[in-house]
């Protein structure tokens, strides 16, 4: 479903990202690890491009983007970026929930206002959502009212309203106090074994064993190993090994 190959950025003399290849497997969850400032979330951004990658390619679905040969004209170039954003949606670490508007009211915005569905027929998709995410009847909730963990997931919640193909979480659990994390890390493997297609940037390393069909290891820009949740388990690479008896 995700293809990606070489991409490549750089934030002035900084090269974050030197030559990252991967692909995503659809109704599969991927996993990226690494030190900070290793580059995963960078890695997540240029997917959904909220990050313009210098160079490579990313492919998700049907749409496509070669960041070394964007279109020249600013409206073409903004339709092809469009077309690849639309198919993937973003969890933030914090939530970014609209303060003013209701839960309902934060699940329909996308829908209606940029997608143009009928409020009808995405009220009563968020209200699906919403039980999925285990938040039945608090549709009419402001999200100053819902914990950190409820928080977390009508963002959850909010990304998907907008049916993306591929959902996109950034450290989902790291704002959160302990006692909340488990909570949204429960959504999560739920979304997994429903057959969602996931990319997760976390530092919860048994959480990324349990749910990970792939793990990506990055370390200074470049994947330095790859595999299945044994990577977790047993790694090849000493950097890994590492990484990991530090967070354990
Ligand atoms: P963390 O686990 O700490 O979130 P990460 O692996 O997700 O780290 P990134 O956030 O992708 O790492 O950042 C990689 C490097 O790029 C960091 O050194 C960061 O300082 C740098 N960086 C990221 N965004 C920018 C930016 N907009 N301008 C300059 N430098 C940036």
């Amino acid at each position: 479903l995700v293809e990606v190959a070489g991409l490549a950025k750089s934030f002035g003399d900084h090269h974050v990202l030197r030559g990252v290849d991967f692909t995503v497997e659809r109704g599969t969850a991927t996993v990226l690890l690494g030190p900070s400032g290793s580059g995963k979330t960078t890695v997540l951004r240029s997917l959904n491009v909220l990050e313009t990658p210098d160079r490579g390619r990313v492919r998700i679905g049907d749409a496509a983007v070669d960041f070394a040969a964007l279109p020249r004209s600013k409206a073409e170039r903004r339709r092809t970026v469009k077309a690849l954003r639309a198919r993937s949606g973003m969890v933030f670490q914090a939530h970014n929930l609209f303060p003013h508007k209701t839960v309902l009211g934060n699940l329909v915005e996308g829908p209606v206002q940029v997608q143009g569905r009928r409020r009808e027929e995405a009220e009563a998709d968020a209200r699906a959502l919403l039980a999925q995410v285990g938040l039945a009847g608090r549709e009419h909730a402001y999200p100053a009212q819902l914990s950190g963990g409820q928080q977390q997931r009508v963002g959850i919640a909010r990304a998907l309203a907008l049916k993306p193909e591929v959902l996109l979480l950034d450290e989902p659990t790291s704002a959160l106090d302990p006692e909340l994390v488990g909570e949204v890390l429960a959504v999560i493997r739920d979304l997994a074994a429903e057959g969602w297609t996931l990319v997760i940037v976390t530092h919860e390393v048994r959480f990324a064993r349990d749910v990970a069909d792939q793990v990506l290891f990055l370390d200074q820009g470049v994947i330095a190993e790859r595999g299945g949740p044994e990577v977790l388990v047993d790694p090849g690479e000493e950097r890994t090994r590492r990484f990991l008896a530090r967070v354990l």
